[in-house]
């Protein structure tokens, strides 16, 4: 792999260095066990009294983990490990600081920790940029032996190793987040095309003359009660309605008056049944209400109410009557078709009865 050399002269080397430095988000960070220990061993392994993890930012110098010295950073103009991160590929060492014209007039050689022997190796990631060190210092000149050199080559690679790692966990995190972040958007969007759905399929099950169900609705809502696709169990009731001599109405005032008439009706009944009840037109002046979980007076007073209301009318273009036919079945025992029969049959006596009335089917 070939490693561009990066420099830390300020320009686009550098700013790519401090950029691929960031995506660590290391600096500032509180001590590790794991660092910790790297600077233990360096300063056990090479003997010296001072040892540090350090990363080179733009103005300073920032110690992850360090023996021997209190600061948790210096400036980076006087910093010993700027200097080694200049030349990446190699160790940086300097035998006595105070002989070393770069260093003889150094804040950290000629005052604390007065500096004499400095060895740092870069710390170097797999996309080339130089982020720091770890190096080894003493208050006395000395060299390091072969194996001493090795072993802070070992070290600095391990330090890489774990940097590498915590970028590759905060990188996941991310991705992570962003999935859920994407998932929770999808979901969404998903609810608010299942409500638009709904509400087309609800727009094409309604009768456009009255508001009610029509009997597309109707239907459908009878084939979700034959295969059991339905909220509620136990005791219902069918009762169908019909407009009494409606045909009167079209021919003595006219098709619009009618239509006001069926208006009025559909009205009486929308403001007649209770919450769970369904309403619909089942055909052109015929009616039909489901009245889940209700016994048969229960439905009785609910059509009847309805029946007195609409007979009550004073402002439509004549009077008008209706009848209407009852039936009651019990989910899971009577065929849905066989109630909506009788109910139907109910009807046609009380039509025969002299119509505006209520007929039970008693089968
Ligand atoms: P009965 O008391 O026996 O029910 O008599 P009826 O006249 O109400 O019954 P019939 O079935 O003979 O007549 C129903 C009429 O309803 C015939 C038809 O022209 C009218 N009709 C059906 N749909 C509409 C509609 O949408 N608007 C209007 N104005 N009339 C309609
Ligand atoms: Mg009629
Ligand atoms: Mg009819």
């Amino acid at each position: 792999m070939v490693r561009s050399r990066i420099v830390a002269d300020p320009g686009a080397d550098e700013a790519q260095r401090l950029a691929a430095l960031r995506r660590y988000r290391i600096l500032d960070t509180l001590p590790e066990r794991a660092y910790d220990d790297i600077v233990r061993l360096a300063s056990t392994l090479c003997g010296t009294p001072i040892s540090t993890v350090t990363l080179i930012d733009a103005e300073r110098q920032w110690f992850k983990a360090s023996v021997g010295v209190e600061d948790r950073e210096t400036s980076r103009d006087i910093a010993f490990c700027d200097h080694a991160i200049r030349q990446p590929e190699e160790m940086f060492v300097v035998d006595n600081a105070s002989l070393d014209p770069r260093f003889a007039d150094n804040p950290l050689v000629t005052g604390g920790p007065e500096i004499r022997f400095y060895a740092g190796m870069p710390l170097v990631d797999s996309d080339g940029a130089a982020l720091g060190t770890v190096c080894v210092i003493d208050r006395k000149p000395r060299e390091l032996t072969d194996e001493q050199r090795d072993g802070l080559r070992a070290l600095a690679r391990q330090v890489v190793a774990l940097l590498e790692l915590r970028r590759m966990n905060l990188d996941m995190q991310r991705l992570l987040a962003e999935r859920e972040m994407l998932t929770t958007s999808l979901m969404s969007y998903q609810q608010e095309l299942e409500g638009r759905n709904q509400a087309l399929s609800m727009e094409a099950n309604r009768d456009h003359l009255t508001g009610l169900m029509n009997r597309g609705g109707l239907d459908r809502l009878k084939g979700d009660a034959r295969a059991g696709r339905v909220r509620f169990s136990g005791p219902y009731v069918v009762a169908v309605l019909d407009i009494d001599h409606f045909k009167r109405v079209n021919d003595g005032f006219g098709h619009a008056a009618g239509d006001e008439v069926l208006k009025a009706v559909a009205a009486d009944i929308r403001n007649g049944i209770r919450g769970g009840d369904v309403a619909g037109r089942y055909g052109g002046e015929e009616f039909v209400v489901f009245l889940p979980d209700t016994s048969v007076e229960g439905a009785q007073s609910v059509i009847e109410r309805i029946r007195l209301a609409v007979s009550g009318r004073d402002d439509l273009p004549t009077p008008v009557t209706l009848s209407a036919g009852l039936a009651a079945g019990v989910v899971g025992t009577h065929a849905v078709e066989d109630v909506f029969l009788r109910a139907d049959q109910a009807l046609y006596q009380a039509k025969r009865a002299g119509r505006n009335r209520v007929e039970i089917s008693r089968d």
